[in-house]
Formats: structure tokens, C-alpha cells, sequence
């Protein structure tokens, strides 16, 4: 711990769904923006160990940071609101605690003490959190789950114990709650909020501050009423109201006084907050002049959680651009030759994103041709570079039946392979798998270096040789295909720096096609649009209208 570090720890109330990952990541940002360094930290309920093996349309997108972490998705918000650097200290899970404690026992660790969940389950929870408190100003905890469930339990009881073991003037307790209107009756109701405090304070935590879900700003009426059932000061009470743009949940925290209540409640001292930059950027995703239409072909288009960064890295790249950007979700699945034309051509631009299994697979495959033929700009991530790998091959370098080994394995020209044996940057070391190895734990995981070469839509964009990127995913660019596939006109415009990996791969002669075996979503900024999302935003453009034109 550092020596001054603070403690916030968030829970949620009432019910799921109310925004507490946002909640972090808008305080974290609201603290930043006065001058102190945070870090914010994710404790998951679910017995997993992490949620890299979880369903998609369950669990949302499953977000990898630098040092191959696969965590939940709020991480996301967290990197997208603040400077703090992630990893894997910063999220854990029920699952990930139990493991380490059944693996300190399995050694004899406990000295043949019982192992309990308090306190040995507890001390673990707590020696987690201090994992991500070096040299931080403050440390912000979310709790995942909602008040009242069984599964969180461990963690509640965990940060109850740190305040008296860090000193109470060092931690805060921050519960986001439901204050529902109630349009029968014409008023906002309290009682989800009551209740939801109650539960909270039978564990023996009193919350500080209460942020309130809502419609509108709630006056101050009812301010004093929650303050006076949950026995939180009237002024630490306050409105957290939907806002259009999540990111103008930090202004509107701002405005409420949020800001100044926890320094005041954690005692420290702080410049007043920057927020001008912030508030432009805003003002610009909400008034843009342009506007662009682009097809994200997918498997999970009904849950848009499940590319909830890519969502997030193109409106970036509109924001940059001017533009709004309008998302058109198309199942892979319902793609046919024949209505291919149809169901593209209100799209400016192509995405296909990053997946897993052979489902919608041709879908995917023939929206890669129908942008390479039509010349609208293509981007494929991860799993659509491997689709724009394989429509090339089949389709202009003449092997008729290439596909990717995990679509068929006996295909003649497996153009994308399962690579068994490659130098893993996040261990140091060489890893091996094959085909019935442990699903959890051989992907190509976090952040790899990558070379770029020179005239290439690429460099135009990050406009260095060098990048880092992140990765997720086992079938890599098959290499005995690469001189048939650049003779087909493929360009190879990064590599690993050994150039035994290809990273991005390209096409003359169109306006922006773009394939990378990396997740360039993930390192996305609202202030700091990715390079290739605000390119790829910019090619779209071209065939876009203007905003005024289009409502002509
Ligand atoms: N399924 C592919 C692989 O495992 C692509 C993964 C992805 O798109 N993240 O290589």
C-alpha cells in the first residue's frame, strides 16, 4: 500500500444493470481530472476464474488487457475513462480467490489449520485489493452483483473488515441505487433504495455516498428523505441521470458536487477538476455533422454487449471524424449470395469482428468479398482478417477450397493454421499446444509487438514502425501460403518483429481494406480514437452524406 492510498469501494443495489462499471470508471475519471492517480479493480461474484471460457451472450465481451488478462467487460470502462494501467490484479473473481486459497492449502500453507471463508477466504479478498494499491492516490474497488445476492457475501464481509484494518479515514463506501419513477403515481419511489441500504448496513456497511439511478435530477426533498431512512448526510445524496452519451456521466457527477464530496470524505486535497477537454469531446460525439452507416457482420449481433469496445473504438473514430457513427448489425448467418447486395449496400463501411467457431462463417466470408469487389472499406479484426485470408485465396489465388483450420480441419489449403508453437510475450517463455489442449489456456494472449512496413495503409495510420497490440486467439496466417497470397495481391503491412507472424494484411487498388490478427478496440479512448477506427471512419465517410444532405 502506498502510504496516503484511499479506498473506494462501489456496490450496486436494487437490481443489475444500473451502470456501477460506469459509476468506477466516471469517479475514477472525476479524480484524475484533479490532479491524483487511480486505479479501479473489479471483484466478480461468479465462481469462474476468469470469464475468458464464458458465453458471450451471457457475459458480454470479454476484455483482454496488455498482460493477457481475459476480464470482465467493465475493465473496459475503466481504461476508456482513465489512465490507470490494467492487468490481472485488477479483476478477480470468486473462482480466481477459491483457487488460490484451495492451492495454499493443497501445499500445506495453512499448517493444518481449517480453512474457512473467514478468514481465510476474506484475507485473500483483502490481499487482492492491496495487489493494486502501489503508488496509487486511490484505489477503487467495484463490487459486481447486487446487494441481497449469496455470492457476494465474501466480498462484502472482505471490504467491511479493510476499513478498520486501513482506518475508516482512508475508505469510503459508495452505493449506487434504483429510484424509479413511477408514472401511474407521477413520482419517484424510495423504498427499492431503502431496502437496498438496509441490506447493506445488516452486513455492517454503512454507505457514504448514495448515487441514485434515475430520470431527472431528484429535488431535494426527496434527497432529505433517502438521507434521513439510509442514514446518509442529505448532501451525499445524489442523482446519477441518464444521459444520452455514457460519457457524460462524469460531468453530470461533476455538476452534482460528486467530486468534491469524496475528497472531502476521504480528506484530501486536490486541485479544482479539468474537465474542459472532456466536455468538448462530448459536445462533439453529441452534435457531429456527419454521419456514416457501417455493418458489423457478426454471430452475437443481438447482444451488442458482446462487442461492447468495438462499439465503442468506432464512435471514437466518429468523434474524431465529425460523424455519427450508426451501427448495422447483420447476422453472418442470414448471408447469402443472393442477398448479400441487399443487405450491405446502406453500409459506408465493412466490420467484420473477432469470433470464435465456424457458425456464419460463409457469411462472413462473402461480406469480405462483396466490400473487396465494391470497394467499400473493410475491416476485418481477429476473426475477419482470417475471413478477408480466406475470400483472397479462394477467390483471386485460385485454391478454391482454402479455408481456416478451425472451420475444417482436412481443408487442402489451410491459408490460417492453429500455430503450435510460438514465443508467449506474457510468460517469456515458449508455449505448445494442439488440438486437445485446455481451452482456457492456450490462447495467443495480450500485448505483442508488431512491425509495420512503410506505404501501407497501416503506417498511414499509427505513422510509427513500431506498435503494440493486443491479442486473443489460437489460428494465426498460415505462412506457407504467403508468396500464392501476396502474388494475389495481398500486402503484408505488419508482421511480428521477427516477421514469423503476420499482424495486418492489406488490398491494392481499394479505398481502406484492412485485416489484423489483434484487437486494436481494446486500447481505444474516447479523447484518443484508435488509428485504424479513426481511419476506417474517415474511408466511410467518403460514401457517407453530410448530416444536413441526408435529411434532405
Ligand atoms: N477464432 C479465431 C481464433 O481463435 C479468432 C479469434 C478472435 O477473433 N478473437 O484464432
Amino acid at each position: 500500500m502506498a502510504e496516503n492510498t484511499k479506498y473506494i469501494f462501489v456496490t450496486g443495489g436494487v437490481l443489475s444493470s444500473l451502470g456501477k462499471g460506469l459509476a468506477s470508471a466516471a469517479i475514477g475519471m472525476l479524480l484524475e481530472s484533479r490532479g491524483l492517480t487511480v486505479t479501479i479493480q473489479k471483484l466478480d461474484p461468479y465462481i469462474n476464474v476468469d470469464p475468458g471460457t464464458m458465453n458471450p451472450f451471457q457475459h458480454g465481451e470479454v476484455f483482454v488487457t496488455d498482460d493477457g488478462a481475459e476480464t470482465d467487460l467493465d475493465l473496459g470502462h475503466y481504461e476508456r475513462f482513465t489512465h490507470a494501467k490494467l492487468g490481472k490484479n485488477n479483476n478477480f473473481t470468486t473462482g480466481k480467490i477459491y483457487d488460490q486459497v484451495i492451492t495454499k492449502e493443497r501445499k500445506g500453507e495453512y499448517l493444518g489449520g481449517t480453512v474457512q471463508v473467514i478468514p481465510h477466504i476474506t484475507d485473500e479478498i483483502k490481499k487482492s485489493i492491496m495487489l493494486v494499491s502501489n503508488n496509487t492516490d486511490v484505489v477503487i474497488v467495484e463490487i459486481g452483483g447486487t446487494i441481497g445476492d449469496i455470492e457476494s457475501l465474501p466480498f462484502l464481509e472482505a471490504i467491511r473488515q479493510f476499513r478498520t484494518d486501513v482506518g475508516s479515514s482512508n475508505v469510503i463506501y459508495i452505493h449506487l441505487t434504483l429510484v424509479p419513477y413511477i408514472k401511474t403515481a407521477c413520482e419517484v419511489k424510495t423504498k427499492p433504495t431503502q431496502h437496498s441500504v438496509k441490506e447493506l448496513r445488516s452486513i455492517g456497511i454503512q454507505p457514504d455516498i448514495l448515487l441514485c439511478r434515475t430520470e431527472s435530477y431528484l429535488s431535494q426533498e426527496i434527497k432529505n428523505k433517502i438521507s434521513l431512512f439510509c442514514n446518509v448526510d442529505p448532501d451525499a445524496v445524489f442523482t446519477a441521470k441518464d444521459v444520452d452519451c455514457i460519457y457524460e456521466v462524469p460531468l453530470v457527477y461533476n455538476k452534482e458536487g460528486l467530486g468534491d464530496k469524496i475528497l472531502k470524505k476521504l480528506n484530501i486535497w486536490a486541485r479544482a477538476p479539468r474537465l474542459d477537454d472532456w466536455r468538448e469531446m462530448v459536445e462533439k460525439y453529441k452534435n457531429p455533422r456527419f454521419s456514416v452507416n457501417i455493418a458489423i457482420v457478426g454471430k452475437y449481433v443481438d447482444l451488442t454487449e458482446s462487442y461492447k469496445s468495438l462499439n465503442e473504438a468506432l464512435a471514437h473514430g466518429g468523434i474524431f471524424n465529425d460523424a455519427r457513427v450508426t451501427l448495422n448489425y447483420v447476422d453472418s448467418s442470414t448471408l447469402t449470395e443472393k442477398n448479400v447486395m441487399e443487405k450491405l449496400s446502406t453500409s459506408d463501411g465493412i466490420l467484420v469482428p473477432g469470433g470464435f467457431g465456424s457458425r456464419g462463417i460463409e457469411g462472413k466470408i462473402l461480406a469480405a468479398k462483396y466490400a473487396r469487389e465494391n470497394k467499400v472499406p473493410y475491416f476485418g479484426i481477429c476473426l475477419g482478417m482470417h475471413m478477408a485470408v480466406i475470400e483472397v485465396a479462394r477467390n483471386i489465388a485460385g485454391m478454391e477450397e482454402a479455408n481456416g483450420e478451425e472451420f475444417d480441419p482436412h481443408t487442402p489449403f489451410p491459408v490460417i493454421y492453429l500455430l503450435k508453437e510460438w514465443y508467449d510475450e506474457q510468460t517469456k517463455q515458449v508455449e505448445k499446444r494442439n488440438e486437445g489442449s485446455d481451452k482456457g489456456g492456450t490462447m495467443r494472449l495480450g500485448a505483442y509487438p508488431c512491425q509495420l512496413n512503410p506505404d501501407t495503409l497501416a503506417m498511414k495510420a499509427y505513422k510509427t514502425e513500431n506498435i503494440s497490440e493486443r491479442h486473443r486467439h489460437r489460428f494465426e496466417f498460415n505462412n506457407e501460403y504467403k508468396d500464392r497470397l501476396v502474388e494475389a495481391g495481398l500486402i503484408i503491412s505488419g508482421t511480428s518483429p521477427d516477421h514469423e507472424l503476420v499482424e495486418i494484411v492489406e488490398l491494392a487498388d481499394h479505398p481502406w481494406y484492412l485485416g489484423c490478427q489483434f484487437h486494436p478496440e481494446f486500447k481505444s479512448k474516447p479523447s484518443n480514437p484508435h488509428p485504424l477506427f479513426r481511419d476506417f471512419v474517415k474511408a466511410s465517410l467518403k460514401n457517407a452524406k453530410k448530416l444536413e444532405d441526408a435529411k434532405k
